[in-house]
């Protein structure tokens, strides 16, 4: 084969396939040809379809010219076999002049031009090539885009699409499995975070080929997007049967990578699904397999999971949680810590918050975290939230009867306590048996509790007010108020959630979101209260800003009552520490408490 002068494009030697059965036709496209001077074409002349299709195999030209009407084949029949038989070719149709309207349907089966016979000139036929091969490069480079991942160059979620349907459809013919496997590289964030994108991004192109190293010419391997991918194993009966892959996978991943100098250690997650027992389409397998896959992270990392034993390990995990939150309930596990909360503007404690905590017998003393969820689902947070209303109740009373100055106590509701219709009465109760007076106790609900119903939340509301109680909505900004009911609902605080809190320092949505609730509050008489202050730069943003009230680590982290006390007594005026000469700014409703 002669050398192709790709960087001279006039010059270049060209292979065309000529099919075409009338002789007289093919000498004379071979005359044209050989008329063009600024290139040469070398041809290849057969003459049934047949013959073209045989020749695929040892013969790859750079554009196939056909005669739509052959003996063995007719009109776009032509079309669809030469592009079976010659993917990546440009094709080029010639017909007689009668046929156009059949050349225009073979260019939107997927020619990409066509030639009128006794139309044909040198020139025309020499530039109708040349926009062929250019116009079928540009085909194929979209389709490569749109099926290719850019970065690592692997199918995309698209072709992974289409390969699993194809590999389910052999399956179900004969008879076998697929293994759906999801990978998802562990710490990756902090790589990228450490080392920059750049490496990043190449530590993902050598996991994508370490993988595609791993398993068969046949099986699929995609990147699903950032660090996860996906492999598709076909012709598997039995789950047991992949393990030997995944083991390779993994140890494959854990081996030490080293980019640009760096020496990267990382390992990666793999949870398994199985077609036909865990799902029967992609978007069913991906569940499954990312399901597994998040199990196999929880219980250490590098590790895999299949899907069975995933959902086997979860319904046990949650069995034995139920059964360890019942016997909390009935021998009395959990314990209230307090967080103070102060008044920006004095320094004063004007508050503490509730938060409940288990002291779990094996596991030690839990947040919420680990136990809210379960309350709610095993249906346990209504007798717990129970206990936490009269024991918050008795503790503010205790602190009152040491003579500590007054302030009030909070306490969070959640959305299935909400719906008790019992809770009223609880409330009552609470502060009837405490002789707490109502404008004490504060109830902390969240957007999404006052949002499913809003005209039933709006009628509670007024019941819990006209008790006297406060109301505040907490972790305000994270759900989905809508504005026009906060008019309407009895409130008297927003909490703005500490994610806000915590990056007014940063330059992103924090600070903008902050000053938005701020100004809400002031201008519906709203005392605001910011949650989760931990540094003193957060805490001078939130005096500059207006923000009335603060709690978070910064003062105190939520005690024990027996430690809280002592705090409390020492701080009843923070004022000389923490209330500095920063400006603040007046409030219309400023009354000077
Ligand atoms: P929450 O009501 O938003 O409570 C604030 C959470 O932020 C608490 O977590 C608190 O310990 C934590 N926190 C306070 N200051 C800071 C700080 O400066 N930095 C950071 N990073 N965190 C801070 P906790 O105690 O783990 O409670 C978690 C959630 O559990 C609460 O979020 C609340 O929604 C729920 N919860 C707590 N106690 C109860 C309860 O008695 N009943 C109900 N239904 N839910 C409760
Ligand atoms: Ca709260
Ligand atoms: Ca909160």
């Amino acid at each position: 084969m002669l050398n192709k002068r790709e960087d001279d494009e006039d010059h270049e030697v060209r292979d065309v396939l000529l099919v075409e059965d009338s002789l007289i036709d093919a000498q004379l496209i071979r005359r044209l040809l050989r008329r063009v001077t600024s290139s040469y074409y070398r041809v290849t002349h057969v003459r049934t379809l047949n013959d073209a299709v045989l020749s695929a195999e040892d013969l790859v030209p750079d554009v196939i010219l056909a005669d739509l009407n052959l003996p063995d084949s007719r009109g776009t029949q032509t079309v669809t076999s030469l592009q079976t038989s010659y993917p990546d070719i440009p094709l080029v149709i010639v017909s007689a002049w009668e046929d156009e309207a059949i050349s225009l349907r073979s260019v939107k089966a997927g020619a990409q031009d066509y030639l009128v016979k006794g139309h044909i000139d040198g020139a025309n036929l020499h530039r109708v090539i040349r926009y062929a091969i250019e116009r079928k490069r540009t085909e194929l480079e979209l389709v490569r885009l749109a099926h290719f991942d850019q970065l690592t160059s692997l199918p995309n979620r698209t072709l992974l699409r289409e390969r699993v349907d194809h590999a389910l459809a052999r399956a179900i013919r004969a008879g076998s499995g697929v293994a759906t496997l999801i990978l998802d590289m562990d710490r990756f964030k902090e790589i990228n975070d450490m080392l920059g994108h750049e490496i990043g991004d190449k530590l993902l192109v050598e996991a994508g080929r370490r993988i595609r190293a791993c398993v068969r010419d046949q099986d699929t391997v995609a990147r699903l997007g950032g660090d996860e991918f996906a492999v598709i194993l076909e012709g598997v009966s039995e789950a047991r049967e992949v393990l030997p892959v995944i083991e390779r996978i993994i140890d494959s991943l854990r081996e030490v990578a080293i980019i640009d100098g760096h020496e990267i250690n990382s390992s990666t997650s793999v949870g398994i699904a199985m077609y036909p027992e865990n799902g029967s389409d992609l978007s069913e397998l991906l569940r499954a397999a990312d399901l597994a896959m998040y199990q196999a992270k929880a219980s250490g990392r590098g590790g895999y999971r299949f899907f069975a034993d995933a959902m086997q390990e979860e319904a046990q995990s949650r069995h034995a949680l139920e059964w360890a939150l019942r016997r909390a309930v009935e021998r009395g596990e959990f314990e209230l810590v307090y967080q103070p909360q102060l008044c920006l503007r004095t320094g004063t404690v004007i508050g503490v918050e509730a938060l409940l905590r288990w002291m779990n017998p094996t596991r030690g003393l839990l947040t919420p975290y680990h136990f809210i969820a379960g309350l709610e689902e095993f249906g346990l947070i209504n007798e717990v939230g129970e206990w936490v209303l009269q024991s918050a109740c008795e503790q503010l009373r205790k602190w009152q009867a040491m003579h500590f100055a007054p302030m009030r106590i909070a306490v969070n509701v959640s959305a299935q306590q909400f719906e008790d219709p019992m809770l009223i009465d609880k409330i009552r109760n609470a502060l009837k048996e405490t002789k707490l007076p109502p404008e004490l106790l504060e109830l902390e609900l969240t957007e999404s509790c006052l949002m499913s119903d809003p005209a039933q939340a709006s009628a509670l509301l007024r019941e819990i007010r006209d008790i006297g109680v406060r109301i505040a909505i907490d972790d305000f900004g994270t759900g989905y108020s809508s504005l026009s009911y906060l008019h309407e609902f009895p409130l008297n605080a927003l909490k703005i959630d500490k994610n806000f809190v915590q990056s007014v320092e940063a330059n992103d949505r924090g600070g903008p979101i902050s000053k938005m609730i701020i100004g809400l509050g002031q201008n519906l008489g709203l005392e605001v209260i910011a949650e989760g202050v931990e540094t003193e730069g957060q805490l001078q943003y939130m005096r500059e800003h207006g923000c009335d009230v603060a709690q978070g680590f910064l003062y105190a982290r939520p005690e024990s009552p027996e430690d809280l006390g002592p705090w409390l007594q020492a701080n009843q005026r923070v004022s000389d520490t923490y209330v500095r000469s920063i400006p603040i700014k007046k409030r219309a409703d400023d009354t000077g408490t």
